[in-house]
């Protein structure tokens, strides 16, 4: 999944003190597309000279600290998130330092101003937050929970495609409403988007997925009694009981959909 990068580490321990030194990473997101030196093997970030002094600190990759800049660098060109995706060559740790630093920087521009009394909010001095100098609201980075559920029925799997967007086999997915649990997120889901009633909901793992500012949490069930689907046609173009052996995977091995597709074909789950 894209957050295995061992031997390399993400250290996300917020670091009140970190200061940008020459040769550190810096992040610039803007409207879908981020600066970096990128080809079909090649991933690099544009690097922090003399000139910046106080920047928001993200994370480190190893001992490679990134921080979030605030002007589009001169030396590297913008490209759209999804070019970070599907380009199997690039150094792993860096496409998921990529979407991991898309989820905060998309959080920092949106959380430029107080949602109570409208000030201008600051940076946090201990912590990673954005406060209110006037009425001293808090705002932590949001992270929104989701499920992606596989559902078996014997030696099938229910594989879905989306109408718009991801044109690859899925599988039912969605982000949890409030008032509900993961393992009620995953019913309601499945039967919003198939109309299967599922029994036996099981957690597998989970996964960061900056893309949506979300954690996916993965879970196996079983259908329950009438296994006739009735897909909802406005999101999804395809959704069918397909047998292990004609699962077709994912073209990278990026996504938790994938491993518990991948799981499932190969007799594990
Ligand atoms: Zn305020």
């Amino acid at each position: 999944m894209i957050q295995d990068i061992a031997p390399h580490k993400l250290k996300n321990t917020f670091d009140p003190e970190a200061r940008p030194k020459s040769g550190d990473c810096l992040i610039y997101y803007h409207k879908g597309e981020m600066a970096a030196d990128l080809t079909e093997d090649r991933l690099d970030f544009p690097r922090a000279g003399a000139r910046e002094k106080d920047l928001p600190y993200l994370f480190s990759i190893d001992d490679t600290a990134f921080f979030l800049a605030s002007e589009e660098p001169k030396d590297c060109a913008m490209h759209p998130m999804k070019e970070f995706r599907n380009r199997p060559l690039l150094p792993k740790e860096y496409v998921f330092a990529a979407f991991t630093a898309m989820h905060l920087a998309e959080w920092y521009q949106h959380h430029r101003f107080c949602g109570c009394c409208a000030s201008v909010l600051q940076h946090s001095k201990t912590e990673r937050a954005m406060v209110c100098p006037s009425c001293g609201e808090v705002y932590y980075p949001r992270i929104n929970p989701a499920v992606i559920v596989g559902v078996k029925k014997g030696d099938c799997l229910l594989l879905t495609k989306y109408r718009r967007g991801f044109s690859q086999n899925a599988l039912i997915a969605g982000f949890t409403e409030i008032g509900e649990t993961l393992e009620e997120t995953c019913a309601r889901e499945v039967m919003e988007e198939t109309g299967i009633r599922i029994k036996n909901i099981r957690y597998y793992k989970s996964q960061p997925w900056g893309v949506a500012s979300d954690l996916l949490t993965g879970f196996l069930c079983e259908a329950e009694g009438d296994d006739e689907i009735r897909p909802d046609t406005s999101e999804l173009k395809e959704a069918r009981w397909v047998p292990r052996e004609e699962i077709e995977l994912q073209a990278m091995d990026y996504s938790l959909t994938n491993e518990i597709m991948a799981g499932f074909k190969n007799g594990i789950l």
